[in-house]
């Protein structure tokens, strides 16, 4: 059984301001102590975060896939452990989209997460063109199949599935569309770690709202949610994780 996690992503927002809506937002988390909640936040904010959010875990949104050197304006997970991180997203398709980035650098920077002890959210899916081409599916199995790094496994890894057309856009694919690219992924892991896969949680992300969580995370296959937008202040993530702690209450 896989435990629901409800992860931020807060992008490129948030300035020491809004450090009061980290500490709501890990009340909120400590107050659904059967689900994990985790934020992931620019590399300016995370120091401070980790020292207001208690036990919810703090991260970022990028990693540098080399340990240190001549890498102006990138972060090393070095560093980021060194400023209390636990975790990094990779892959993110705004990333991909704006600095061109690839799986193979997603599975690069995974590699390097891992080596400085971080846990890891490997993003992966498929833009609009992709989709209407009939290709989602293909294009998630090759991008899992790129990015995978070495030993795989659901105690320090997490896959998300985020289709670019739905992120920050309000549009959503349908639940069977959701748990057919699930069921895909899942597959795909199955395939190339085994029986470790049944550990990897796989969240979905994409506009996922208080109003749209409880019928996503009760999807096949869903064992969470990456939540952008939503996840800015405890007004809007906190129904998200009233929704994923209501699911696993109800086992
Ligand atoms: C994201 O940033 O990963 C995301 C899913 O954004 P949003 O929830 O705003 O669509």
């Amino acid at each position: 059984m896989r435990r629901k996690l409800v992860a931020g992503n807060w992008k490129m927002h948030g300035l020491k301001a809004q450090l009061g809506d980290v500490v709501e937002i890990a009340a909120a988390a400590a107050a659904a102590p059967r689900v994990d909640v985790n934020l992931c936040l620019p590399f300016t904010l995370i120091e401070a975060a980790v020292a207001v959010a208690g036990a919810m875990p703090i991260g970022a949104q990028d990693v540098h896939e080399a340990d240190k050197g001549a890498h102006t304006g990138c972060i090393s997970g070095a560093m980021l452990r060194d400023c209390g991180a636990s975790l990094t997203i990779v892959g993110h398709s705004e990333r991909r989209a704006d600095q061109h980035e690839t799986s193979h650098d997603a599975w690069a920077k995974a590699t390097a997460a891992r080596r400085h002890g971080l846990q890891v959210i490997l993003c992966c899916g498929e833009t609009e063109a992709e989709r209407d081409a009939g290709r989602a599916e293909r294009i998630v199995q090759s991008q899992i199949e790129k990015s995978l790094p070495e030993g795989a496994s659901g105690d320090w890894l997490t896959l998300a599935y985020e289709p670019r057309w739905a992120i920050g856009t309000g549009k959503t694919p349908t639940l069977d569309d959701i748990a057919a690219i699930h069921a895909i992924a899942r597959a795909k892991l199955r395939h190339m770690v085994g029986d470790a896969a049944d550990g990897i949680r796989i969240l979905y992300g994409g506009s996922v709202t208080g109003a749209n969580a409880e019928t996503i995370l009760a999807t096949e296959n869903v064992d969470g949610a990456l939540v952008g937008g939503a996840s800015l202040t405890v007004e809007k993530f906190g129904p998200i994780i009233a929704a994923a702690a209501e699911i696993a209450r109800r086992g």
